[in-house]
């Protein structure tokens, strides 16, 4: 059999019909009908019916047929036919015909499969198997054989289309892909890093990049214009449904452009990348201020694919009887509500009261909620009686109230506690009712973003990043309250609640930047240390210069409709951030941590994660601190059983008595001839500042050196 007349299974039809072809795949599935066999033969384009009928085939082929099993890998060449009418199976693409096997070739057996892999029934109306049932970990585990499964191969192949998309789309704007390194040093996201030791510079650490930010603005520095890079990026986060240690951004940057090229542009790409999973999006993206999002929402990534905005009732109870009310609003407090328009009969007095009043809205973090049930034309409720005419007529008015509608309130002395509970339940009340639209699609560029967040120690913290353009420049870099006033031209694109990307104009002017570090609170020095290379690069004509990064994983997935970004991901870690494929992260041997010179951090006994603490060769080249090589261990080997023979009959002596740990004076032989020499660290006590144990001017070691 000849591969290069290989012809693709899903790629079959009718008008094929009497042509010899060559086939090559896994069995998908079989049937044995005494004497005649079908086989579903799958490949990467899909599935066509194989038949060894004594007619067709030789005898030794059928024989050797009987014994195919799923995942089979085999070739097959036969002809062609159009099936017997009523046997046409409207389940495979390729229903109509079914090929007729002359030659087999078993190119290797597979073992019995931890699951099922086939998922289309070999019989018009018969149910298929499918695997959806299937623990994620065992699916993670066999990756390989999830990925034979058509809706995970189907995945992967839309992910390449909306790459390509990306692809092509941002180079016929002029855009260049440039690749930034992936050993590098800190880049501030706000996420920890994940290090990698070097082994040539014991002890330093590169850190694989949060983004590829630094660098980006460097490209614009070095006058690239437009870049872009679908960049893995690495932050080692805590652990969230849907998130993975390593992501796939697609990172942008433009010099000489402001917010609204990149707003075109982005809506542009988004819009074409939704197209490929058959989603139309609205145009223009609708926009939001994070103030207004917050107001009216009570998150930065709002959900507009339904109603239930909020609306401030503050105003309303200035003058309240209602004690619990007055004494909010006397603290400063507010009172946020919502009315859930034609709802009553799915929000019992009972659900309200016993379910989100006492069990649902404290879990969001509210301390109480407020519940106006509107039957003939009044608002009902427990606490009603409290309130006055005209504040229920107010309450009427500003919620445009209509009998069947529910409102809820919440009062709170803290804005942020009110609006995020409300927020919250705004979104478990959507849920519960049924109130998202399916197949609906709401992009929103949310703006104005404060510049920076207090953090609990009484300074400040970047929203965003530090290198984002504040939008004045003229604030002073040590008043708090002015800092905290300051808003960013940072914008991110937001989805169905989905936050699928952001990014900001920059900082082009060093001066600037620097008064950012000084409102951040880092020194000159530090600000040197840390960012000194970027800075110094600001001294050479920077460009003014802005962009984004969509985080990849996340819009595939919300294209494709898939329930986590796992399955978008061809090798993802599971939701512990642990690969069950390949076992990673696991173990290294001391070996390997001593050539990186990681045994000795912290003069500390037994690092976390090391795994071969039992083996006794390892043990000595921890307790030395000397890595020991393949070659050498032999060696070693017979040296310690010498060593065990001598401790056994020290111990047969010296019976329950501990082992001892002594001092022996040392001196260093020199060849002869040699003078003398003695190192100034040694001199100085440097040589010794690591040693575990010392004493006068020895290191202190286990007997077992001596
Ligand atoms: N570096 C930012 C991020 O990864 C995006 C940007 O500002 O371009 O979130």
């Amino acid at each position: 059999m000849q591969f290069s007349e290989r012809v693709f299974c899903g790629e079959l039809s009718s008008e094929d019909i009497g042509r010899r072809v060559l086939l090559a795949g896994w069995v998908d599935a079989f049937r044995d009908h005494g004497g005649l066999l079908f086989i579903h033969l799958r490949d990467r384009s899909g599935i066509v019916q194989i038949v060894f009928s004594p007619d067709a085939a030789a005898n030794d082929v059928c024989r050797q047929a009987a014994l195919l099993r799923s995942e089979y890998c085999i070739a097959v060449s036969g002809d062609v036919r159009k099936r017997l009418a009523g046997t046409e199976n409207p389940n495979i693409e390729t229903g109509q015909i079914e090929v007729f096997v002359t030659e087999l070739a078993v190119l290797s057996e597979s073992d019995a499969l931890p699951f099922s892999v086939s998922d289309k029934a070999m019989v018009a109306g018969a149910l298929s198997v499918g695997s959806d049932h299937v623990a994620e970990d065992l699916r993670l585990q066999y990756r390989y054989l999830d990925i034979r499964r058509p809706a995970m191969r189907d995945n992967l192949m839309a992910r390449h289309r909306i790459f390509r998309c990306v692809r092509e789309f941002l180079d016929s704007r002029g855009f260049v892909e440039i690749e930034t390194p992936v050993l590098t040093a800190s880049t501030p996201e706000g996420a920890r890093d994940y290090l990698v030791p070097s082994r040539i510079h014991p002890q330093n650490f590169y850190a694989l990049p949060q983004s590829p930010q630094l660098f980006k603005q460097l490209l614009m520095i070095g006058g690239m214009e437009r870049y872009f890079q679908l960049a893995r990026c690495f932050r080692d986060e805590d652990l969230r449904p849907n998130r993975q240690p390593e992501f796939t951004q697609l990172d942008i940057e433009a010099s000489f452009i402001d917010e609204e090229f990149l707003y075109e542009l982005i809506e542009e790409l988004t819009v074409r990348m939704f197209a490929i999973g058959g989603i139309d999006l609205p145009r223009p993206f609708a926009r939001m201020t994070y103030t207004e999002a917050m107001d009216t929402t009570g998150s930065d990534r709002p959900d507009l694919r339904f109603g239930l905005r909020f609306v401030d009732v503050t105003d309303v109870f200035s003058e309240t009887r209602y004690s619990i009310f007055r004494q909010i609003l006397q603290r400063g407090g507010c009172i946020k509500g919502i009315n859930i328009q034609g709802q009553s009969e799915k929000l019992s007095k009972n659900v309200l009261q016993n379910e989100y009043a006492r069990e649902i809205a404290p879990s969001f973090g509210a301390k109480g909620m407020t519940w106006m049930r509107a039957e003939g034309g009044k608002l009902e409720s427990n606490i009603v009686q409290f309130f006055s005419g005209q504040e229920l007529a107010e309450l009427k008015r500003l919620f445009a109230v209509s009998d069947g509608d529910v409102l809820i309130l919440i009062a709170d002395p803290s804005y942020a506690v009110a609006t995020s509970a409300l927020g919250q339940l705004r979104l478990h009340l959507a849920d519960r009712l049924g109130l998202i639209p399916e197949n609906s699609f709401y992009p929103v560029w949310i703006t104005e973003f404060p510049l920076f967040e207090p953090t609990d120690e009484g300074g400040v913290t970047s929203s965003h990043h530090p290198f984002t353009a504040p939008d004045r420049e003229d604030f002073d870099p040590k008043n708090l309250e002015e800092l905290l006033s300051l808003k960013s031209r940072a914008y991110d694109l937001v989805m169905n609640g989905e936050e699928l990307g952001g990014g900001s104009i920059r900082i082009n002017n060093r001066d600037l930047q620097r008064k950012i570090f000084a409102a951040l609170g880092l020194s000159e020095e530090e600000t040197r240390e840390k960012f000194g290379f970027f800075l110094r690069a600001f001294d050479f004509g920077a460009p003014p210069h802005g962009g984004l990064a969509l985080g990849m994983d996340r819009t595939v997935s919300m294209i494709l409709r898939t329930p986590s970004i796992r399955e978008v991901i061809a090798f993802p870690k599971n939701r512990s951030a642990v690969c069950p494929l390949t076992g990673a992260p696991s173990a290294v041997k001391r070996e390997q941590l001593a050539e990186l010179g990681l045994l000795n951090l912290g003069g500390q006994e037994a690092l976390p994660g090391t795994a071969e603490k039992e083996d006794p060769i390892d043990h000595l080249s921890w307790v030395s601190r000397i890595g020991i090589s393949a070659a050498e261990r032999p060696v070693m080997e017979e040296i310690l059983a010498g060593a065990e023979a001598l401790g056994r009959l020290a111990k047969e002596k010296a019976g329950s008595e501990e082992p001892i740990r002594t001092v022996t004076p040392v001196s260093n032989r020199m060849r002869p001839g040699t003078k003398e020499q003695r190192s100034e660290l040694a001199e100085s006590g440097k040589l010794l500042k690591s040693a575990p144990s010392v004493k006068g001017n020895y290191f202190k070691v286990a007997s077992i050196l001596e």
